[in-house]
């Protein structure tokens, strides 16, 4: 585990590859925010980047999201879940998050729905789309994307903010950049059919390995782990 220092070192040297991106990509505009993925990594850990400013956390499993609630839900930090969220899970999982950034299923969509109307709120959503064609990976493909939002759009206590894609390990690098391309195309076949009530201000791609490219291509939001607090322990 790496000690404060070291994940200010880290946390600034990621700022400075963001701005640096950001300055010179070729497609979107506007801020990138930084997402710290912080599956893993212990709360006092967390809590240093908080310290230093940092506002968004994204965890992947319920689980983690409950362990590490008393502790985070004191501090002046915003939590999404970035981590498939099975339907059991879901009246848990809201207690925990404001925005939900793997929907890939109109069913989840439909249970979603019916406890948020028991409770009388929304929540953010970004639907998952799996631009790799990993088998491995959740998401829907590209070309339903756009199905699974007018379907989504039917549900008003889930507020579609846009698309979320997980990327290829840095070994495929040649892979990388068309798959990130996908997802903004996606994002804008989309906005282009102008749904009631779809948002898509948000595109959440790149990780700490290839967050350059994926800002290149137009991300609005990275999911930054391993790069600010070190490597996770191997499962
Ligand atoms: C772990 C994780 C990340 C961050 O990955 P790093 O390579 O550690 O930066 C981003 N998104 C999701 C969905 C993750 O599970």
């Amino acid at each position: 585990m790496l000690n404060d220092d070291e994940i200010l070192a880290n946390l600034h040297d990621v700022r400075t590859r963001i701005d640096r991106a950001a300055a010179q990509r070729r497609h979107g505009s506007g801020d990138v925010r930084l997402l710290l993925a912080t599956k893993t990594v212990p709360a006092d850990r967390i809590a240093v980047v908080v310290t230093a400013g940092e506002r968004l956390l994204g965890e992947n499993r319920v689980q983690e999201l409950a362990q590490k609630d008393e502790y985070l839900s004191a501090l002046p930090c915003e939590r999404h879940l970035i981590g498939h969220l099975q339907s059991n899970k879901v009246n848990q999982a809201l207690r925990y998050v404001t925005c939900i950034q793997s929907l890939d299923r109109v069913e989840l969509a439909d249970r979603l729905q019916r406890r948020l109307d028991t409770l009388d709120t929304t929540v953010d959503v970004l639907l998952q789309v799996n631009t790799s064609g990993e088998t491995s990976k959740f998401g829907v493909p590209p070309d339903e994307a756009l199905t699974l939002a007018r379907q989504t759009a039917k549900l008003d206590r889930l507020r579609i903010q846009g698309l979320m894609t997980i990327g290829l390990p840095a070994s495929d690098a040649d892979l990388i950049r068309p798959s990130y391309r996908r997802l903004r195309e996606a994002r804008d076949r989309i906005r282009d059919a102008q749904i009631d009530g779809v948002h898509m201000g948000t595109l959440s791609m790149g990780m700490s390995a290839d967050l350059d490219i994926a800002i290149d291509e137009g991300s609005t939001m990275v999911r930054v782990g391993s790069g600010v607090f070190g490597a996770r322990p191997r499962p």
